[in-house]
């Protein structure tokens, strides 16, 4: 197990990569400007980054534009195409460590966490796209037999990525694998809170032998930099992980500009469902519990609402509360700690200001709702609020901290009812025995994923991720990923 002074030595001699990465280069931003970013564990600044805008991005999108249309990429054999992606993913296990720590330092998360989930995560997918990039075949289409026509799918070109804070990495490599399988170039904009790590990767993409100009990496804020790219002519397509309400936005950007495609991986307000028919109450205890609590509750998927039946309401109550104890707040950098720091100032007023919301509306608050004492950072406790209803602000708003609201049904009817009473559809689960229910309400549970005895069990790359609603559209992993990143052609030949 490596100790709390492994990591605060490794992070004292650690070298940080600050500048945008254009055609295989480190560069300052074109106006030179910079801006801090910020360990939120110690509200320090820990480097100033290139804090690019939009003559960078209309730069960036020239230089993957060159490299799109003269094949040095796109017209690569795929099966070279995957063998550097599977080599970028041993190099993502071989700087494992750095990576963890960066990812640590700059938004909050523990450093465990990010060596256990985060890395191999990422590199699972690079790697998950790489194995795959020569495995798909086109189709004939079954037409009179005077014809021959040719299905195929084609690189769509120049592909915009725009991600969020909460696992930096980890949404790049979702859309950084099957972008490039495919034959893309990317220009990929972090999230302003947590650029550090996917600029490492960018340089780690060039040792893996991705060509220079294919990988480009933009630092900066979303309403300049991240802006360009939505409304820019020449950008095919946006790949979006981050809120509904920039997801919006960057529907707006393409109709006002090219057309261009838009997927979106947007917010959640998930409900985990406990029935009476439960078949391990302390397991969906441990369950809920980590369900909102993990990464700080900042999870797009977090099962920030759980619907408990009242038959077993008490009982699964005390279990919760138990199990919510093994969810300990403290210094990221210590090997014990299960929860770090919230993003930044801002956005840990913005969980507190819910907390008070709550407690306005009537909830009963039975753990935490403050933030954490004694520390510098942004953190705030475990909390747990009961007799939520469904009206409620917090049962409708994503609160994206770890705010768990509890609402109590009767009966499967109400439950569907509950649930599905929301604007958001990213994810769901349901805990229960009876295997005809199970089935009936996961058919009945409006949501991209329904987990059923479980919550969010592993990191598997072979099943479809996304939203319902306004959730969003477009798929991250499997291979139904690689759809969005290619358009259909039709050949049609008379014979
Ligand atoms: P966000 O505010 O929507 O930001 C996401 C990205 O969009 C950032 O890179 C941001 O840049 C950029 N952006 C912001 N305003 C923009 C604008 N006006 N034009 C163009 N780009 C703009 O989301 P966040 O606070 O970083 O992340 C939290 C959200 O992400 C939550 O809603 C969460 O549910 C969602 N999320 C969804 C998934 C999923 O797969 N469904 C996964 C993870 C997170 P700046 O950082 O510079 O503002
Ligand atoms: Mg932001």
């Amino acid at each position: 197990m490596r100790t709390y002074e492994f990591w605060a030595d490794k992070a004292a001699g650690l070298s940080i990569r600050n500048q945008a990465f254009i055609g295989g280069q480190y560069v300052d931003a074109l106006s030179g400007k910079t801006f801090s970013s910020i360990n939120p564990a110690t509200a320090e600044s820990l480097v100033q980054v290139a804090e690019c805008d939009g003559a960078d991005v209309d730069l960036a999108v020239k230089v993957a534009r060159d490299a799109f249309e003269d094949g040095r990429w796109s017209n690569m054999h795929p099966a070279q195409r995957g063998k550097r992606l599977m080599r970028l993913g041993d190099l993502i296990m071989e700087h494992r460590e750095e990576l963890a720590l960066l990812e640590s330092l700059d938004m909050g998360k523990p450093v465990s966490d990010a060596m256990a989930i985060d890395i191999p995560g990422c590199a699972r997918a690079i790697h998950w796209y790489g194995e795959a990039a020569d495995k798909l075949m086109d189709e004939i289409a079954p037409t009179d037999p005077s014809a021959l026509a040719m299905v195929t799918r084609e690189a769509l070109g120049v592909i915009g990525i725009v991600v969020p804070w909460n696992f930096p990495l980890m949404m790049a490599c979702w859309k950084i694998g099957p972008a490039l399988a495919a034959g893309n170039s990317i220009v990929l904009k972090p999230a302003e809170q947590s650029p550090l790590s996917i600029l490492r990767l960018a340089e780690l993409a060039s040792e893996a032998g991705i060509p220079d100009g294919v990988l480009n990496v933009l630092p900066g804020f979303g309403e300049t930099a991240g802006q360009a790219l939505g409304l820019h002519m020449d950008v095919d397509m946006i790949a979006f992980t981050g809120s509904t309400q920039v997801g919006k936005l960057f529907m707006q950007y393409s109709g006002q500009s090219n057309l261009k495609r838009v997927s979106l991986e947007c917010g959640g307000k998930s409900p985990h469902i406990i029935t009476q028919d439960c078949p391990d109450l302390d397991k969906a205890a441990a369950a809920a519990a980590s369900a909102i609590f993990f990464n700080q509750g900042e999870v797009c998927t977090a099962g920030s609402r759980l619907l408990v039946d009242r038959a077993i309401k008490d009982e699964f109550m005390e279990k919760l509360s138990r199990a919510s104890a093994s969810h300990v707040v403290g210094d990221p950098l210590h090997p014990d700690t299960t929860m770090g720091a919230l993003v930044e100032e801002g956005h840990m007023k913005r969980v507190l200001g819910y907390i008070d919301t709550a407690k306005a509306e009537g909830a009963t608050l039975t753990l935490g709702g403050t933030r954490t004492e004694g520390r510098a950072g942004y953190f705030v406790d475990p909390t747990i609020f009961d007799d939520v209803t469904p009206d409620m602000t917090i049962a409708r708003e994503e609160i994206f901290g770890p705010v768990l609201s509890v609402l109590t049904f009767d009966g499967e009817e109400e439950a569907i009812r509950i649930a599905n009473d929301t604007i958001y559809g990213l994810a769901a689960a349901v805990w229960c025995r009876d295997i005809s229910q199970a089935h009936r309400m996961a058919r009945a549970l409006r949501a991209g994923t329904v987990w059923v005895n479980c919550w969010d069990p592993t990191g598997d790359m072979t099943v479809p991720f996304g939203g319902f609603k306004q959730s969003g559209f477009g798929r991250d992993k499997s291979l139904h990923a690689l759809e969005k990143y290619t358009d259909l052609k039709t050949t049609w030949i008379q014979l």
